[in-house]
């Protein structure tokens, strides 16, 4: 069995809509379909997400949200048209808006959760109608019929373990079922959402819950490049990447695949191919517990993220004093920031952060680490960019840190921090953020054009 999942863009139109029918309905094996709310339908479109946020504000601030209600309406009513449905849907969509609003205007994040659920919810209530239309049986299954209860934090939902026995009883129905990505309910019976991207999380819990084969996840590419195409010209899709390489890659900004995604199927070891919609034979990137290396392979990806902040500290004589990095961590505990890597020498550490974790508490972090630390030297330097080169290959060879170092060294690229965890699967380097597109460019061609790294 596999569980099957179609991201915004595959499910944006009427035309979209039939695309994925067909795939799903080609294959008996896809009996669970999870679906996102109507992405874009061209760059200048609005996500319908992004206009259900747009409607929340409006109710916040008192405004009058008849427009933004209608607008939203709109993206439904011209699916159903261009489907030749018939509009009774519209009603209840109208119906469930409203009756949100009224209900739950005084719970400001009880509320958006809610209107954010709507698009996805009205999506797959659309989709599996049409479907059975067309002669194929087939069922809409709110996450709250089949068992997804997660915590109640707004916007940030996590699965309770309680869910996958639910999910296992899926397996028994004998229509096709479209259930709707990005949210579940809660204990108290809320609506929760996932953090932003999360359809492909309900799609791995489902595919956990009823033990998939295979979990199938559609989106507008052909599958997981090893650089972004944006920076580097035509750069090879990746035939399989192991969930470990994924977590690094999706960290440092391959947004192809949620990586809170990873978490559920990790532990049952269940695949996942990132496939496109509208080229449904191509093979796709393959995601698995394990995979083959070869030369081609020593590293499977190599991503920039850049909005990095980076605290230096010296200390004469630091390695000596027990405590020092601690009573450090202690300060950005007191202010919630959550640090990404530390790399550190006998006198000095670096403790390197995403920009939006210290932004506005910059002053105050600073002045309490000098206040509580008896530090000797202390700076702050924002836009770093992070390098990461990921690779499950890399320590079975010698001469990956050289090459890559190399790379860098001949496009006159200053490095200002390395760092390589002991399961040596990535290697991180902080660079300044103008050196970004051409690190990776640079990164890509001594990896894979010219090949430098043999097994
Ligand atoms: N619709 C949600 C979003 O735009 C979730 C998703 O598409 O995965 O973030």
């Amino acid at each position: 069995m596999k569980v099957t999942k179609f991201g915004g863009s595959s499910v944006s139109n009427a035309e979209q809509i039939k695309k994925v029918l067909d795939i799903v309905n080609s294959d008996e094996a896809r009996k669970i379909v999870v679906v996102s709310a109507p992405g874009k339908r061209n760059k200048d479109d609005v996500k319908t997400t992004d206009l259900l946020i747009r409607l929340y504000e409006k109710v916040i601030e008192r405004l009058d949200y008849t427009s933004k209600k209608e607008e939203i309406i709109q993206r439904y009513k011209d699916i159903i048209n261009e489907l030749n449905m018939s509009d009774t849907l519209l009603k209840t969509i109208d119906e469930t808006l409203e009756n949100y609003i009224a209900t739950l205007r005084k719970k400001p994040s009880r509320l958006l959760d809610a209107l954010l659920s709507c698009g996805e919810d009205f999506n797959a209530q659309i989709i599996a109608e049409y479907n059975n239309s067309q002669g194929i049986p087939t069922r809409y299954i709110s996450p709250g019929e089949a068992g997804i209860t997660v915590t109640d934090l707004p916007q940030n939902a996590q699965i309770l373990n309680q869910s996958y026995e639910a999910l296992y009883k899926l397996r028994s129905f004998e229509e096709k079922l479209i259930i709707p990505g990005f949210f579940g309910i809660s204990r108290q019976n809320y609506v929760v959402t996932f953090p932003r991207g999360g359809s492909d999380i309900t799609g791995a819990i489902v595919a956990r819950g009823v033990r998939a084969d295979l979990y199938e996840n559609f989106t507008d590419v052909s599958g997981i490049f090893r650089a972004n195409p944006s920076i580097v010209k035509n750069p090879e899709v990746i035939n399989e990447i192991t969930y470990r390489e994924m977590r690094e890659l999706s960290y440092a900004g391959f947004g192809v695949f949620h990586d809170e995604a990873l978490q559920p199927l990790h532990k049952d070891r269940i695949p996942v191919v990132i496939k496109n919609t509208n080229r449904p034979n191509d093979i796709g990137t393959y995601i698995r517990h394990d995979r083959e290396i070869d030369s081609n392979s020593v590293v499977s990806g190599i991503s920039c993220d850049k909005d990095f902040t980076v605290l230096n500290i010296k200390k004469y004589l630091m390695n000596r004093q027990v405590g020092f990095t601690r009573k450090i961590l202690a300060v950005l505990e007191d202010y919630n920031i959550s640090f990404d890597h530390m790399p550190s020498g006998i006198d000095n550490i670096s403790i390197i952060m995403r920009s939006k974790e210290i932004q506005n508490k910059e002053e105050q972090v600073l002045n309490d680490i000098r206040k509580n630390c008896d530090v000797d030297e202390l700076s702050i330097e924002h836009d770093l960019a992070i390098l990461m080169v990921v690779g499950e290959g890399m320590h079975r060879i010698v001469g990956t840190a050289s090459t890559i170092t190399h790379a860098l060294a001949e496009s006159n690229i200053n490095l200002k921090m390395m760092n390589q965890g002991a399961s040596e699967i990535s290697m991180m380097f902080g660079i300044d953020v103008t050196d970004a597109e051409k690190a990776v460019n640079a990164t890509y061609e001594y990896c894979y054009t010219k090949n430098c790294l043999n097994i």
